[in-house]
């Protein structure tokens, strides 16, 4: 029988070339250290990477996106996608702290130059963690411009009322991005009016009219609702313009579907690697599994849809960096990735038979959050929506 190519780089290897090398290895040694049986052991405690997230960051890694002036390395938006792309690929979490990474462009373009000056260089160092991004709120779901959390002004400070849900991280942050509507919806001409965004520095909110309850979930994500009763939030916390924070909110938003489907095209690779390679060893009625195609094909159709959405997901990091208008390649990627590191996941999971269900395999646990990626933060029928009526001018259906 002829020999298979040698899996050298994976089998699911980076296709259009290793592009940042370096940024790669380096990332792959550092996940090295934390193999599976340390993510089953937070799974068990429900604890938090505290020491991965700590060597990432001591490594320069989750300061990547800031700029040199302030501590980072200002590198370009798919250098911080490569890095949850590789940490993916490894079996890691990059839920651990990918929100610093895609909060960034935000906080650089529409924040005050007092801002920037106070919290990026913190944020570089580790100094000051900046990983909580709180808009889903409980009520009003995808809907996002019906948001009901308030922000009043009172003097020389916004007195915050209402409620937020799925607020990841918010116990390991120090510092979050809240949006609020500051002008009441029936007060503003187009709904996007009205919004704002501030910087709530979560270790003086927390007991001071800011109440995290972490909720328990299928993932170990750390994920919380959070009450606001009356908290005071420095007005110069406010970025931008107050009412404008839509705008703002949406940069941080393509960043964000860009950099999490880079982490949806290394979950692809984790699970066809582990797939490709079970099913040229596993033996089962004298020939290997992979011969078969009811087992071959669900993992040639992963691949496929794997190096289109890694296509897509490159393409929209290209126009992001370039300035370009980037909206719907954003989604697109996000979209495409989340879907072709879903099927591969169930092609591993079904590959494995048995086995893939036993949770030092370690398939289990990528295939419950590449489930998630389809939900978070933004779900599979949005983006249809989106394509819908926003590319295609279909009619709207909200
Ligand atoms: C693990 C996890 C972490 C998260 N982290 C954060 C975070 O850090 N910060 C944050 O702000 N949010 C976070 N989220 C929230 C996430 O963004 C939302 O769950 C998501 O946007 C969907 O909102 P929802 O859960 O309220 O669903 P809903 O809006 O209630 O929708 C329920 C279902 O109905 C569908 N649906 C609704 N309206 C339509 C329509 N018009 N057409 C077609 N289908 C429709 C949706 O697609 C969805 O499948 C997180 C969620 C999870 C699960």
């Amino acid at each position: 029988m002829t020999q298979p190519p040698a899996m050298e780089d994976g089998f699911a290897r980076v296709p259009l070339g290793r592009d940042w090398p370096d940024i790669r290895d380096a990332v792959r040694a550092i996940c090295a250290k934390y193999p599976g049986a340390y993510w089953r052991a937070l799974e068990d405690s429900g604890g938090f990477a505290t020491e991965f997230v700590a060597e990432l960051t001591e490594a320069g890694f989750l300061a990547a996106l800031i700029p040199e002036e302030f501590g980072g390395s200002g590198l370009p938006l798919r250098a911080g996608g490569v890095i949850l792309e590789e940490i993916h690929a490894s079996g890691c979490e990059g839920n651990t702290c990918h929100a610093q990474m895609y909060m960034m462009h935000m906080l650089v373009k529409h924040g005050d130059a007092a801002q920037k000056a106070r919290y990026l260089p913190g944020v570089a160092s580790g100094a000051i963690r900046f990983q909580s991004f709180g808009v889903t709120e409980p009520a009003t779901g995808s809907n996002t411009l019906e948001l009901r959390t308030t922000a009043t002004r009172d003097g020389d400070s916004y007195v915050v009322n209402g409620q937020k849900i799925w607020t990841s991280r918010a116990l390991h942050s120090d510092l979050m991005t809240l949006l609020v509507r500051t002008t009441p919806l029936d007060r503003v001409k187009r709904r996007t009016d009205g919004l704002s965004i501030l910087l709530v520095d979560i270790r003086e909110a927390k007991g001071a009219g800011m109440t995290i309850r972490p909720i328990e979930t299928m993932v170990n994500h750390q994920t919380n609702e959070i009450f606001f009763d009356n908290l005071r939030v420095p007005a110069g916390n406010l970025v931008g313009e107050e009412g404008m924070g839509f705008r703002y909110i949406l940069d941080g938003m393509n960043s964000e579907r860009i950099l999490l489907a880079h982490e949806s095209i290394g979950d692809a690779r984790f699970f066809l690697d582990k797939a490709v390679a079970y099913a040229r060893e596993r033996v089962v009625f004298n020939r290997p599994i992979g011969q078969n195609q009811g087992v071959q094909f669900p993992l040639a159709r992963a691949y496929s849809e794997y190096r289109g959405a890694d296509l897509m997901t490159r393409a929209a990091a290209a126009l992001f960096q370039a300035g370009q208008t980037c909206g719907d390649e954003a989604n697109l990627a996000k979209m495409q990735s989340g879907e072709a590191a879903w099927n591969a996941a169930e092609a591993c999971l079904q590959t494995h038979g048995g086995f893939g269900v036993a949770r030092e395999y370690d398939i289990e646990r990528k295939w419950r959050a590449a489930r998630v990626q389809r939900i978070a933060p933004i779900s599979t029928n949005m983006v249809l929506a989106y394509i819908g009526h926003g590319v295609l001018g279909l009619p709207k259906s909200y």
